[in-house]
């Protein structure tokens, strides 16, 4: 059975001190969690203090973003060995944000997706329609093209540290959700496809989170869905309160 990962993606958001309280915070209000899998990613400025806070929890520690190359002068950026110093082990690659204000395309997300598996990062890859495009009716296309291109050329093995975040970017901030059975149809397609290019064993075993203002009210209406297997938590991640709702309400459906 796959697990269900509840992700916090803390955005351009929290200092060092805010990230450090609400780092302890998380860790206090979860120690009861057992079976869900929980992964914070602050901005990089705060990766090193919050891992000093996590590392002896099961706690996760991501970051939003990494850079393809090893090391040079690239102003402004972080490789993936920089990020694997700060205690970190999963990395968000093309989501959304990134790809409508930075210009990250399907070809730099599958430079930056092999450069963190090299390195021993987990990506969690990021895929999603507009507005525009689902009212088009071309959902599918535009997240099977992201996929294909994101995950180009990667290996069964390599697939296995590798998790799908379904992000709707029409639902991403806007506090619109999409309905469990829409977000489950295109969770279904996607496996389909994974089951296309890694077989059925990759399809069955990856984790496919769904992302776009999950809160405690809908989260166990969209986690009960057959194929969502998490949540990436934006806003709701950043109050304790609500993002152990989360994991609590991801608990008790495993
Ligand atoms: C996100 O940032 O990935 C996200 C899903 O944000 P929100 O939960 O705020 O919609």
């Amino acid at each position: 059975m796959r697990k269900i990962v509840i992700a916090g993606n803390w955005k351009m958001y929290k200092t060092n001190s805010e990230a450090l309280q609400l780092a302890n915070q998380i860790k206090i209000n979860t120690t009861a969690i057992k079976k869900a899998g929980i992964i914070i990613c602050p901005p990089f400025t705060a990766l090193a203090t919050v891992n000093e806070v996590i590392k002896d929890s099961p706690i996760g520690l991501g970051a939003q973003d990494v850079y393809w190359e090893k090391e040079g002068a690239f102003t402004s950026c972080i490789s993936p060995g920089m990020v694997r110093s700060t205690g970190a082990t999963y990395v968000i690659i093309g989501h959304s944000e990134r790809r409508q204000y930075f210009g990250e395309t399907d070809e730099t997300v599958n430079k930056k997706v092999n450069a963190a598996l090299d390195n021993g990062l987990k990506p969690i890859v990021c895929v999603g329609e507009t507005l525009d495009q689902r009212e088009e009716n071309i959902t599918d296309k535009v997240v099977t093209k992201q996929i294909k291109g994101g995950l180009a050329g990667l290996t069964e093995e390599q697939m296995k540290s590798v998790i799908i975040a379904y992000e709707p970017v029409w639902a991403i901030g806007t506090g619109k959700t999409a309905t469990p059975d829409q977000a489950q149809d295109v969770h279904a397609m996607i496996r389909q496809l994974l089951a296309e290019l890694f077989g059925n064993l990759t399809a069955e075993n990856t984790v496919i989170q769904y992302g776009g203002s999950v809160k405690p009210d809908n989260a166990n209406d969209l986690l009960s869905q057959k194929d969502i297997d998490g949540a990436l938590v934006g806003g709701a991640c950043l109050k304790v309160d609500s993002f152990s709702d989360i994991i609590h309400t991801a608990e008790k459906l495993l």
